[in-house]
């Protein structure tokens, strides 16, 4: 089987009736770029940047991340990179951060949240990012968005980034792409509302079972009833497509069912465009799509 899969590599993923979907693979970890070439996705769909704050024992200075996001670009020489910013809280914790002690953690202080909140800190990351943009084709995610006043607030960070980083005459890239993740229902419910604002929507199918079904996703006492493949959660993510073509974006997935090859023809029906999975299962996933035909 393995090696049938590795006679995948160098091909794509195209259904027999002639429709694309881009694989891409999530990473926690720089390191982690090796085994996305080896196992040849088109891109890195979700970085998540977590593992900068949670290994270290201050917050990560400008430079450190800059270092970080500079090199998964250069190794991934131009394929797109989507990297996300922090998304520390719930079940992320760091003691530097100093959260206060929250009953509901899930549903607290969390993402995009602090962000908005500790504004210096996201300033710091959004410069990092900026300066690493030269490296590559960065695109940049934000989650756990709610609202369509948080993106504005996202974006008019990233100009005041911008306009000091020129006034530095520091050099980024002139255009990347901005997109956020769907992984609550309310980004849901807005979706259309959301996606006249960014370039691209990202389903976090994780977060967004847990918020959908009210069922938390690290509770093994419910873990039965933690179901992506729940008619709620599908309709969910069946609008989200709804709202993106509407608009002309582009719309991917990067949680967990995105690798389930179970709901693959679901996922091209609706018109996904772009599944972001572990490294070891794109060419299973490439597989997949390739049998699929529609017509
Ligand atoms: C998700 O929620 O589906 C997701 C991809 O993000 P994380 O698992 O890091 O919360
Ligand atoms: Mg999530």
């Amino acid at each position: 089987h393995q090696q049938e899969l590795k006679l995948l590599k160098g091909t794509k993923a195209i259904t027999k009736n002639g429709v694309q979907i881009e694989i891409n693979a999530n990473i926690g970890h720089p390191e982690d770029v090796d085994l996305v070439l080896e196992n040849d996705a088109d891109g890195i769909g979700l970085f998540r940047s977590e593992f900068l704050y949670m290994e270290s024992k201050q917050f990560p200075s400008e430079e450190e991340q800059y270092i970080a996001y500079k090199t998964v670009l250069e190794k991934m020489n131009g394929k797109r990179v989507i990297i996300r910013t922090l998304d520390l809280g719930a079940d992320k914790q760091v003691p530097y951060l100093d959260l206060p002690h929250e009953d509901n953690p899930a549903m607290g202080l969390r993402a995009i949240r602090i962000c908005l909140d500790r504004q210096d800190l996201f300033i710091t990351q959004l410069r990092a990012l900026l300066r690493a943009s030269t490296f590559g084709k960065l695109a940049i995610m934000f989650p756990m968005i709610i609202s369509v006043d948080e993106v504005r607030q996202i974006k008019s960070l990233i100009e005041k980034v911008k306009s000091d980083l020129t006034k530095e005459k520091i050099a980024f890239a002139p255009d990347f792409e901005l997109g956020i993740m769907i992984e609550t229902p309310a980004s849901v419910m807005i979706s259309d509302e959301l996606a006249k604002e960014v370039d691209f929507f990202s389903i976090g199918t994780n977060d967004l079972t847990q918020y959908t079904l009210a069922v938390d996703r690290m509770n093994h006492c419910i873990s039965k009833l933690f179901d992506s493949r729940h008619p709620a959660v599908l309709r969910m993510i069946e609008m989200t497509a709804k709202s993106a073509k509407k608009a002309g974006i582009w719309v991917g997935i990067c949680g967990e069912s995105a690798a389930d090859t179970s709901l693959t023809e679901f996922y091209v029906k609706i018109g996904i465009n772009e599944l972001s999975v572990t490294p070891s299962s794109v060419l299973e996933l490439r597989k997949a799509v390739q049998q699929i035909d529609l017509k």
